[in-house]
Formats: structure tokens, C-alpha cells, sequence
């Protein structure tokens, strides 16, 4: 089976990786210093966007659907029939059903499977996929999902991975900033933050973010930009979308949406890890979380 995969940026690189290892591969990548990279690392081929089309598995992982969508559009008069789109972009459930009625005209099957495990998750083929689509067509592409997820799940129809997608990181979002303003007042109480961390981690409160992203980011002051800001507050209007469309009761989590809009202008940038509204916080509080 040939495959192609567009954008290889912290997630996408790693995952192509994967996938070149067993399958035979294009690379693209709108850098394209990126897919020349890849292919001397990976054995992949970089190539030119129109040349993609000549795979039968495309993956797409770029920032917003909307990129997907141009995408989607540049490559329309060359792509294939019968060949199947996995966009593990974190996206939008409405667009991302505009791009498959696109893509259908051509005889393309468009699947949304948005990504969790972060890049550690990516580098370890320890990714979570939630796919929604076509199962014939899931089905098919699922073998190359193997090289690089450790869960792979069919959730619903069409744009049904991009809403858990979405909610799931409404959940983180929660969890980090909650974290964040309880770890502030405990640390300006007196607290060493590692002896709470510890703690929380041992009971009930604990998270991913407590076990998993807190004290390898935040205590330690390294902050690795791994998730931007950015791309999790668009994760939070899209999960306001899915609110909306489901009509249903979040006041909580439609909130964050506007936490993470402050954040972003407050910091001053969007291209800074996710783990920096602690900073922020901190900023209020006048205390460090050490
Ligand atoms: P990065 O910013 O690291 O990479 C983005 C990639 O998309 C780069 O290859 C970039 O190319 C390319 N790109 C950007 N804009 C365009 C465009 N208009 N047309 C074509 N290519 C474009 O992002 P991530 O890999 O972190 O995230 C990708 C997706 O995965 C996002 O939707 C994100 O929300 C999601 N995600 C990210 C996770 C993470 O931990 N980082 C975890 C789970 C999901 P160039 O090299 O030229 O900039």
C-alpha cells in the first residue's frame, strides 16, 4: 500500500516515521527542508504536493481544518479514486464534513482522526487515534494506524473523532488551569509544590497533568514547547462549536474558551507550550510554583 503524509511538524514527523518503516511513503511538508529531513531519516521520499496524490492512504496533520480544507482543494484534480483521507488534524466537525463532500466528488473517502498521546505518544507508537467515518473505509487504513497508536477507536460517523477530540481537550484544559490556581495557593501558603505534586498524584485530584505534564514542565521550569498555546485554545472554540451543535449544558467548559483567549493575550504569544498558563497565574498569584 503507498501511502503520503502532509505535515511534518511535532506530531506528523514522528508519526511518518512510523509509517515509512513499514509502508512505502511520500512525504510532504510545506518547508520542505522538513521532508528532505524526514526522508534521510526515515527512508521516506519527499516529494512535490501534487505528487501525494498518487498514494492510496493520504494523511494530513496541519494546524486547522481550514488548512486540510486547502489542501484538499489544491490537490482535487489529481487525486484517485478509491483512495482514503486520514486527517489527524484536531478539527472542526462541520468543515471537516465540507472537505469529505469535496473529496467524495473525486471518489475519496475522508475520515477524521484526530490524535492524543502527544508527541512522547508519537514517538513511542503509543498514539490514541479516535476515528469517525466510514468503517469500510477505517477498516482499510487501519494496518498503517498500527504502526503508530497504541488505541485505535471507531467513535461515530463522520466528524464524531474531531467532537471527542474536542471535549478531550476541554478536559485537559480544565485540569491544567485548575492545577495551576491550586498549585498557586499552595506554594504562596508554603508548600514545596514536588511534596503536593506527590500527593495529589497518590489521590483523588490527580490528572494527566498532574502525573504526566506538571512536574516535568512546570516544577522543573522547562516549559518544552511541545503542544502550543495556540493550537489548544483553537481546540477550545472548536469544542464550544460541538457544545453549541449538541445544544446541551456547559457552562464550565465553554468558559475555558474565554481563560485561554485572556491567556493567549496575556502571555503575549501563541507559540509557547500549552503548560505556560501556569506562568500566567503564577503572575497573578506573585508566587512561583517551585
Ligand atoms: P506543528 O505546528 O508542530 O506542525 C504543523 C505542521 O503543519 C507543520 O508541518 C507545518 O509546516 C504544517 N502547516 C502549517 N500550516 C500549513 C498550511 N497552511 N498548509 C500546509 N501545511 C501547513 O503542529 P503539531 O504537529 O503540534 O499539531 C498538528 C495538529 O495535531 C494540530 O491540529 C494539533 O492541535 C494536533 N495535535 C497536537 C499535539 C501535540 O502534542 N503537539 C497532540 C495531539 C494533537 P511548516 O513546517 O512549514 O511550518
Amino acid at each position: 500500500m503507498k501511502t503520503a503524509f502532509i505535515g511534518l511538524g511535532a506530531m506528523g514527523y514522528p508519526i511518518a516515521g512510523h509509517i515509512a518503516k513499514k509502508f512505502e511513503t511520500l512525504v510532504y511538508n510545506r518547508t520542505f527542508a522538513k521532508a528532505q529531513a524526514h526522508a534521510a531519516e526515515f527512508g521516506s521520499r519527499a516529494v512535490g504536493l501534487e505528487q501525494t496524490a498518487e498514494a492510496q492512504v493520504l494523511f494530513t496533520c496541519v494546524p486547522i481544518s481550514k488548512d486540510v480544507d486547502e489542501l484538499a482543494r489544491q490537490l482535487l484534480p489529481h487525486l484517485r479514486s478509491g483512495a482514503v483521507w486520514v486527517d489527524h488534524t484536531s478539527g472542526e466537525p462541520a468543515l471537516a464534513k465540507e472537505t469529505a463532500a469535496l473529496l467524495a466528488t473525486k471518489g475519496v473517502t475522508y475520515l477524521d482522526a484526530p490524535l492524543s498521546g502527544g508527541v512522547a505518544g508519537a514517538k513511542n507508537a503509543k498514539a490514541t487515534v479516535m476515528v469517525g467515518g466510514d468503517k469500510a473505509a477505517f477498516e482499510r487504513v487501519k494496518p498503517v494506524m498500527e504502526t503508530y497508536a497504541a488505541k485505535i477507536v471507531q467513535v461515530g460517523p463522520l466528524g464524531a473523532g474531531h467532537a471527542v477530540k474536542a471535549v478531550n481537550n476541554a478536559l485537559l484544559a480544565v485540569n491544567l488551569w485548575a492545577l495551576s490556581e491550586g498549585m498557586v495557593a499552595l506554594v504562596q501558603q508554603g508548600v514545596d509544590a514536588g511534596l503536593a505534586l506527590e500527593v495529589i498524584n497518590a489521590s483523588s485530584g490527580r490528572s494527566n497533568v498532574s502525573e504526566n505534564l506538571f512536574g516535568s514542565r512546570v516544577v522543573s521550569r522547562a516549559f518544552p514547547n511541545t503542544f502550543a498555546l495556540g493550537l489548544l485554545a483553537k481546540d477550545l472554540g472548536i469544542a464550544n462549536q460541538v457544545f453549541q451543535e449538541a445544544g446541551t449544558p456547559a457552562p464550565l467548559l465553554r468558559q475555558l474558551r474565554e481563560f485561554f483567549e485572556i491567556a493567549k493575550l496575556e502571555i503575549g504569544s501563541t507559540d509557547v507550550d500549552h503548560t505556560a498558563v501556569a506562568r500566567l497565574l503564577e503572575r497573578w498569584a506573585g508566587v512561583e510554583i517551585h
